[in-house]
Protein backbone atom coordinates (compact mmCIF):
# COMPACT_ATOMS: atom_id res chain seq x y z
CA UNK A 1 0.00 0.00 0.00
CA UNK A 2 0.76 3.80 -1.02
CA UNK A 3 1.95 5.60 2.26
CA UNK A 4 -0.23 8.36 2.84
CA UNK A 5 0.84 12.19 3.64
CA UNK A 6 -1.45 14.54 5.14
CA UNK A 7 -1.22 18.40 5.31
CA UNK A 8 -2.34 19.87 8.33
CA UNK A 9 -2.38 23.51 9.58
CA UNK A 10 -4.96 26.58 9.98
CA UNK A 11 -5.91 28.32 7.06
CA UNK A 12 -3.79 30.78 5.12
CA UNK A 13 -0.37 29.36 6.56
CA UNK A 14 0.60 27.59 2.67
CA UNK A 15 -0.67 24.15 2.61
CA UNK A 16 -1.86 24.20 -1.11
CA UNK A 17 0.63 26.42 -2.26
CA UNK A 18 2.88 23.16 -0.82
CA UNK A 19 0.24 20.65 -1.75
CA UNK A 20 0.59 21.90 -5.13
CA UNK A 21 4.46 22.27 -5.02
CA UNK A 22 4.75 18.64 -4.26
CA UNK A 23 2.46 16.83 -6.25
CA UNK A 24 3.72 19.08 -9.25
CA UNK A 25 0.59 20.80 -10.45
CA UNK A 26 -1.72 22.77 -9.66
CA UNK A 27 -5.23 21.47 -8.89
CA UNK A 28 -8.44 23.16 -8.60
CA UNK A 29 -10.39 23.15 -5.72
CA UNK A 30 -13.78 24.46 -6.52
CA UNK A 31 -17.41 24.18 -4.83
CA UNK A 32 -19.80 22.03 -7.04
CA UNK A 33 -22.62 23.12 -5.01
CA UNK A 34 -23.26 25.58 -2.11
CA UNK A 35 -23.03 24.24 0.71
CA UNK A 36 -21.27 21.71 -0.11
CA UNK A 37 -17.24 21.28 1.36
CA UNK A 38 -14.92 19.59 -0.24
CA UNK A 39 -12.53 19.21 2.64
CA UNK A 40 -10.26 16.50 1.09
CA UNK A 41 -7.53 17.17 -2.26
CA UNK A 42 -5.58 13.53 -3.49
CA UNK A 43 -2.88 13.46 -5.51
CA UNK A 44 0.17 11.06 -6.11
CA UNK A 45 3.67 12.46 -5.16
CA UNK A 46 6.71 10.98 -5.94
CA UNK A 47 10.29 11.92 -5.07
CA UNK A 48 13.35 9.61 -5.48
CA UNK A 49 11.86 7.14 -6.97
CA UNK A 50 9.17 6.52 -3.74
CA UNK A 51 5.73 7.09 -4.48
CA UNK A 52 3.18 8.34 -2.10
CA UNK A 53 -0.43 10.02 -2.09
CA UNK A 54 -0.92 13.59 -0.49
CA UNK A 55 -3.60 14.94 0.99
CA UNK A 56 -4.63 18.64 1.44
CA UNK A 57 -7.07 17.97 4.17
CA UNK A 58 -7.76 21.93 4.25
CA UNK A 59 -9.62 21.90 0.71
CA UNK A 60 -12.17 25.07 0.91
CA UNK A 61 -11.41 26.63 4.20
CA UNK A 62 -14.16 28.72 5.90
CA UNK A 63 -13.64 32.07 6.57
CA UNK A 64 -15.67 32.68 9.45
CA UNK A 65 -13.73 32.71 12.52
CA UNK A 66 -15.89 30.93 14.56
CA UNK A 67 -15.98 27.51 11.95
CA UNK A 68 -11.96 27.75 11.78
CA UNK A 69 -11.38 26.11 15.37
CA UNK A 70 -13.72 22.91 14.12
CA UNK A 71 -12.68 22.37 11.10
CA UNK A 72 -9.25 22.15 12.03
CA UNK A 73 -9.66 19.94 14.28
CA UNK A 74 -12.12 17.81 12.00
CA UNK A 75 -9.00 17.87 9.31
CA UNK A 76 -6.56 16.68 12.50
CA UNK A 77 -8.32 13.91 13.30
CA UNK A 78 -8.76 12.42 9.47
CA UNK A 79 -4.67 13.20 9.58
CA UNK A 80 -5.04 11.39 12.39
CA UNK A 81 -6.98 8.37 11.34
CA UNK A 82 -5.78 8.07 7.61
CA UNK A 83 -1.60 9.35 7.32
CA UNK A 84 1.60 7.64 7.78
CA UNK A 85 2.97 10.82 8.25
CA UNK A 86 1.60 14.17 8.87
CA UNK A 87 2.84 17.23 7.52
CA UNK A 88 2.39 20.18 10.13
CA UNK A 89 2.56 24.05 8.48
CA UNK A 90 2.78 26.88 10.22
CA UNK A 91 3.04 30.42 9.15
CA UNK A 92 6.47 31.92 9.60
CA UNK A 93 5.79 35.24 8.48
CA UNK A 94 2.69 35.41 11.23
CA UNK A 95 3.87 33.48 13.97
CA UNK A 96 2.67 31.14 16.09
CA UNK A 97 -0.86 31.71 17.43
CA UNK A 98 -2.79 29.77 19.65
CA UNK A 99 -4.35 27.36 16.93
CA UNK A 100 -1.14 26.26 15.82
CA UNK A 101 -0.62 25.57 19.57
CA UNK A 102 -4.02 23.57 20.12
CA UNK A 103 -3.45 21.36 16.55
CA UNK A 104 0.05 20.70 17.64
CA UNK A 105 -1.59 19.69 21.03
CA UNK A 106 -3.89 17.31 18.99
CA UNK A 107 -1.36 15.99 17.06
CA UNK A 108 1.45 15.25 19.53
CA UNK A 109 -1.21 13.40 21.92
CA UNK A 110 -2.03 10.79 18.53
CA UNK A 111 1.50 10.27 18.77
CA UNK A 112 1.45 10.07 15.08
CA UNK A 113 4.89 11.21 13.01
CA UNK A 114 4.91 14.76 12.34
CA UNK A 115 7.33 16.69 10.54
CA UNK A 116 6.54 20.63 11.61
CA UNK A 117 7.08 22.67 8.52
CA UNK A 118 7.73 26.80 8.65
CA UNK A 119 6.60 28.45 5.58
CA UNK A 120 7.06 31.35 3.88
CA UNK A 121 10.69 32.17 4.98
CA UNK A 122 11.52 33.32 1.45
CA UNK A 123 14.77 34.18 2.31
CA UNK A 124 18.05 31.71 2.32
CA UNK A 125 18.47 33.14 6.11
CA UNK A 126 16.44 31.75 8.69
CA UNK A 127 15.14 34.74 11.01
CA UNK A 128 15.13 33.96 14.35
CA UNK A 129 10.82 33.94 14.25
CA UNK A 130 11.77 30.29 13.91
CA UNK A 131 12.54 29.45 16.90
CA UNK A 132 9.45 29.98 18.82
CA UNK A 133 8.32 27.26 17.00
CA UNK A 134 9.83 24.73 19.21
CA UNK A 135 7.08 25.34 21.61
CA UNK A 136 5.39 22.87 19.66
CA UNK A 137 7.10 20.13 20.71
CA UNK A 138 7.99 18.52 17.24
CA UNK A 139 11.72 19.43 17.44
CA UNK A 140 13.82 21.88 14.75
CA UNK A 141 10.80 22.87 12.15
CA UNK A 142 12.21 22.58 8.75
CA UNK A 143 12.27 25.78 7.00
CA UNK A 144 10.47 26.35 3.39
CA UNK A 145 9.05 28.44 0.84
CA UNK A 146 6.49 26.93 -0.65
CA UNK A 147 6.12 29.41 -3.40
CA UNK A 148 9.47 30.32 -4.03
CA UNK A 149 10.68 26.40 -3.87
CA UNK A 150 12.86 26.36 -0.63
CA UNK A 151 13.62 23.98 1.14
CA UNK A 152 11.08 21.59 -0.59
CA UNK A 153 13.68 18.61 -1.30
CA UNK A 154 14.72 18.67 2.21
CA UNK A 155 11.57 18.61 3.65
CA UNK A 156 10.85 15.52 0.81
CA UNK A 157 13.61 13.85 2.06
CA UNK A 158 12.38 13.67 5.28
CA UNK A 159 9.14 12.86 4.45
CA UNK A 160 10.54 9.57 2.84
CA UNK A 161 12.80 8.34 6.01
CA UNK A 162 9.21 8.51 7.47
CA UNK A 163 7.95 5.62 5.26
P1 LIG B 1 -3.82 27.34 2.72
O1 LIG B 1 -5.04 28.11 3.10
O2 LIG B 1 -3.11 26.85 3.95
O3 LIG B 1 -4.08 26.28 1.73
O4 LIG B 1 -2.81 28.40 2.07
P2 LIG B 1 -2.58 28.77 0.52
O5 LIG B 1 -1.67 27.77 -0.12
O6 LIG B 1 -3.89 29.01 -0.12
O7 LIG B 1 -1.76 30.11 0.66
C1 LIG B 1 -2.26 31.21 1.40
C2 LIG B 1 -1.53 32.47 0.98
O8 LIG B 1 -0.16 32.38 1.38
C3 LIG B 1 -1.54 32.70 -0.53
O9 LIG B 1 -1.68 34.07 -0.77
C4 LIG B 1 -0.16 32.20 -0.95
O10 LIG B 1 0.30 32.84 -2.12
C5 LIG B 1 0.68 32.58 0.26
N1 LIG B 1 1.88 31.72 0.40
C6 LIG B 1 1.94 30.36 0.33
N2 LIG B 1 3.22 29.93 0.45
C7 LIG B 1 3.98 31.04 0.61
C8 LIG B 1 5.40 31.24 0.77
O11 LIG B 1 6.21 30.33 0.79
N3 LIG B 1 5.80 32.53 0.93
C9 LIG B 1 4.93 33.58 0.92
N4 LIG B 1 5.44 34.81 1.07
N5 LIG B 1 3.61 33.43 0.74
C10 LIG B 1 3.14 32.17 0.59
MG1 LIG C 1 -5.84 25.58 0.92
Amino acid sequence: NRAIVCIVGRPNVGKSTLFNKIVGKRIAITEDKPGVTRDRIYAEGEWLNRHFTVIDTGGLEPDNEDMIMSNIKRQAQIAIDTADVILFVVDGLEGLNTTDKEVGEILRKSGKEVILACNKIDTPKNPDEIYEFYELGFGEPMVISAEQGLGIGDLLDEIIEHF
